[in-house]
């Protein structure tokens, strides 16, 4: 019984062998900081990579390094206004960036 109320459309990607390597890759090229952090001259460290594309606009971004980049717990929800939908809405979350190394869809063990 998953908690996940996303579509199952992209699970299957994200469990893949590619998608783990890719995200490493991007995670690497970005030295785990997130890039939209890093626009406003700020250093967060971040582990979640986000597709720039979205996988469901076009497919064919979905492993492409260049569509990715990294970004913290916070800027990626600000990237996805969609999955706040459905959740009660907690506390805004502006002090998200005190939370350091908060880890989103990553998954350390692997
Ligand atoms: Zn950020
Ligand atoms: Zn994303």
């Amino acid at each position: 019984m998953s908690k996940r109320r996303y579509n199952n459309y992209n699970n299957d990607f994200y469990h893949s062998k590619e998608w783990k390597q890719l995200r490493l890759q991007a995670l690497e090229r970005d030295l785990y900081q997130c890039q939209e952090c890093l626009k406003q001259g700020k250093h967060t460290f971040a582990s979640t990579v986000h597709h720039i594309v979205p996988l469901r606009a076009d497919k064919s971004e979905a492993l492409r390094v260049d569509n990715l980049e990294t970004v913290c717990a916070s800027c990626h929800n600000l990237l996805h206004p969609e999955k706040l939908k459905g959740i009660k809405a907690k506390k805004r979350v502006n002090r998200v960036h005190k939370l350091r190394g908060v880890v989103f869809h990553a998954n350390p063990k692997n």
